[in-house]
């Protein structure tokens, strides 16, 4: 694996991250190419446990470069608020194993403002944002409404250039929403505060990526929620506002001429989602309240309870397929280790037809799962390490999904450590 993608498959929360520090032993270089503060990755290793939001997950290991590219919604506040708190538990953060992309466009102060102001004017309609910013950040972006990164090491510039948004952004908060303005003693607060903080790890990641790719070391790129939640190929409106598929991969990291030689899909033994928006396989009742307890379903940001389902064959086969996995990591298998019949969702039924296609958008909130039951093997399986070890009934719950999403199931987790990982 040389340049390695690793995406998540579904809604998000697969596990991601867990992988991540588990593979960046095999890679030189991990790079965070989408998204922002809005989701987290929950890391156990060695060190702790610990949630990440921005950072990339190869933090944890000694020698690894980290590098969050373009791509990425710059929180400098939220940033640094994270390598403060990993920096106070003995990660060692420096320029050396953390660059950020002089490309990269920063999240300004209003950004989670608006955030806010926009879910609270939507009221019951609200998208169920985790109100980090993220959606007002991007569509500044494409409007060409905010301040690179590197633009740090041209202050005269960016002050005239931070003036400019602040007259209308301005117009915005106050005539809009009727909120109260920005003033310039506040952006110059943010960037002494935060700015100045996180300068000395700004550069031209561009050039360092390539560099590191003539010296032939081996790359992971890292993307935030899943292929569900993409902003181009998901459940529109309720995705986030970036691409979270690998496709962007070399674009939001910056080496947009870069192939991806493996693309490792994560999927979770079962469904979570988080937030608003259509999820066909969602239980209710008792049967979810078991289900979240077993698997812990809190999200890592927000700690929201998540909305959870059985495995969704057909929305898995679809994030497989905009993904391009090449391989898939199942997780938290263990977590179905108490159910004697296990639930699958293997069609969905759309306007009274039985369809194993995902629905366009709009057809979502119609669709009804068809759910079947498969043997369980209703026995504690986090402490086996080799395939041949697992029960029958999970090995053949394993075989079922692979056939199912057409692509080959390489890593089956059984727990949250480094070492529940059966390699198959
Ligand atoms: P990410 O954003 O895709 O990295 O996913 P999250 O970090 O939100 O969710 C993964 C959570 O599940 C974390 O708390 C992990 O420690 C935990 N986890 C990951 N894999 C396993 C597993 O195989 N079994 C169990 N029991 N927990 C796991």
């Amino acid at each position: 694996m040389k340049n390695c993608a690793i995406v998540g498959i579904n809604w998000g929360d697969e596990g991601k991250g867990r992988m991540v520090d588990l593979l960046t032993e095999e890679f030189d270089v991990v790079v965070r190419y989408q998204g922002g503060g809005n989701a987290g990755h929950t890391v156990v290793n060695e060190e702790g446990k610990f949630a990440l939001h921005l950072l990339p997950s190869g933090i944890f290991r000694p020698g690894v470069l980290n590098i969050l590219g373009n791509g990425v919604a710059l929180d400098p506040e939220n940033l640094w608020a994270e390598m403060e708190d990993l920096t106070s538990k003995g990660i060692s953060i420096t320029p050396d194993n953390l660059k950020i992309s002089n490309r990269a466009s920063l999240l300004l102060p209003w950004h989670r403002e608006l955030d806010a102001l926009e879910e609270l004017r939507l009221a019951d309609k609200k998208y169920g944002s985790t109100k980090q910013g993220i959606a007002p950040f991007y569509s500044d972006k494409y409007q060409k409404k905010t301040i690179l990164a590197g633009e740090l090491f041209y202050p005269e510039e960016m002050r005239a250039h931070l003036e400019d948004l602040l007259e209308w952004k301005n117009l915005t908060l106050t005539k809009v929403y009727g909120a109260d303005p920005h003033s310039m003693e506040d952006l110059e607060k943010w960037m002494s505060d935060f700015c100045d903080r996180i300068k000395p790890f700004i550069c031209d990641t561009g050039e360092v990526l390539k560099k590191a790719q003539n010296e032939g070391k081996r790359i992971l790129f890292e993307a935030q929620l899943g292929a569900l939640r993409d902003l181009d190929f998901g459940i529109f409106p309720y995705t986030t506002s970036s691409n979270t598929t690998a496709a962007y991969a070399p674009i939001g990291s910056g080496l947009p001429s870069l192939k991806l030689t493996d693309v490792i899909g994560v999927v979770k033994a079962y469904s979570t989602c988080v937030g608003e928006g259509p999820f066909v396989c969602e239980m209710f009742g008792e049967e979810a309240d078991k289900l979240r307890e077993a698997g812990f379903e809190y999200g890592a940001k927000t700690g929201r309870p998540r909305r959870v389902g059985p495995i969704d064959l057909v929305a898995t086969r679809y994030g497989v397929e905009v993904q391009g996995a090449t391989k898939i990591a199942l997780t938290k298998l263990d977590v179905l280790s108490y159910l004697e019949e296990i639930p699958v969702c293997t069609h969905y039924i759309v306007n009274g037809k039985l369809t194993d296609k995902f629905p366009f958008p709009p057809d979502l909130s119609e669709a009804k799962p068809m759910i079947e039951y498969v043997k369980g093997w209703n026995c504690d399986i986090s402490k086996v390490r080799r395939w041949a070890e697992l029960p029958e009934e999970a090995q053949s719950y394993v075989i079922m999904i692979e056939d199912a999403i057409g692509c080959p199931i390489s890593y089956v987790s059984v727990g949250p450590e480094r070492e529940s990982i059966i390699l198959r």
